[in-house]
């Protein structure tokens, strides 16, 4: 709680660079005084030294599959931390459809009713995501179990063919049901400024403002409304809260709207009873 307003970190992840060594993820969530957060998992199975090359001349296709992890990504930390801690953290599991056998559908389904998981996060370009191709069948078991569908914006990769905002509109036109978040969405006002066009009248598509220039989501409550704005800070992977804290407080904006913005809309995206 920060100025009597309630905290809710719609994006953090169970480990990273900002969270001390000697510090549980609750200790660093303490630090920063938030109150609550949805929490998944990172990813540690690709390769990432292979990202950085000098070398100009390359084979895309057998660079690309060196890098793309080969199963799905392991949450059994991240469900463990949640079982101890169900008052504090909400797991949003960390998908890859494309490479997707019936068995990891099974574990998705299972995390979702056993383990207090509510939500299902896709990341296009570490995946090597087809959007909206590779997400159909996800949108529907996401509105099978009511649950939104947290995807990560940003752009494709060097040797990836690009994705745009344009075909997560593809997407949501398809699903009118789907609940879904855009995280980071105004990381660069280019990408705020194509969510404004394509989302306005999409009352489903919620906005997540991790990494984002603070006047983009400045225009974004303004234009979306305050109930479908939402604080997340992607630390301690990315940053620290107080920074993505601060790019909301500074926007001068009334209580009510703080309120909405910092917990009120997180929670009620998930169904919890605040
Ligand atoms: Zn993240």
């Amino acid at each position: 709680m920060i100025d009597n307003i309630k905290i809710f970190d719609s994006h953090i992840h169970y480990m990273g660079k900002f969270k001390r060594r000697d510090e549980t993820l609750i200790d660093f969530l303490d630090r920063f005084r938030i109150d609550k957060s949805i929490v998944t998992t990172l990813n540690t199975s690709a390769n990432k030294n292979l990202l950085i090359r000098d070398d100009i001349n390359f084979n895309k296709k057998e660079y690309a599959e060196k890098l793309y992890a080969k199963s799905q990504h392991n949450h059994e930390e991240v469900r463990d931390l949640i079982k101890k801690n169900s008052d504090r953290l909400v797991g949003v599991y960390w998908f890859n459809p494309r490479i997707a056998d019936d068995n990891d559908w099974k574990t998705l389904e299972k995390f979702i009713k056993d383990y207090n998981f509510k939500g299902v996060k896709i990341q296009a370009s570490l995946d090597n995501l087809k959007i909206p191709d590779d997400l159909f069948e996800l949108a529907e078991f996401c509105i099978g179990f009511d649950i939104p569908l947290f995807i990560h914006s940003g752009q494709s990769f060097f040797f990836q063919e690009p994705f745009r905002v344009k075909d997560i509109y593809t997407l949501v036109k398809k699903y009118g049901e789907l609940k879904c978040v855009i995280l980071h969405a105004a990381y660069t006002m280019e990408y705020c400024i194509s969510c404004l066009k394509f989302f306005p009248k999409c009352s489903n598509v919620y906005f997540e403002t991790s990494l984002s220039v603070p006047y983009g989501i400045n225009i974004l409550i303004k234009v979306m409304g305050n109930h479908r704005v939402m604080y997340g800070s992607d630390s301690p992977a990315a940053t620290t809260p107080d920074i993505e804290i601060n790019k909301i407080r500074i926007l001068d904006l009334d209580k009510k709207t703080l309120e909405n913005v910092f917990y009120n809309n997180i929670s009620n995206l998930i169904g919890e009873i605040s």
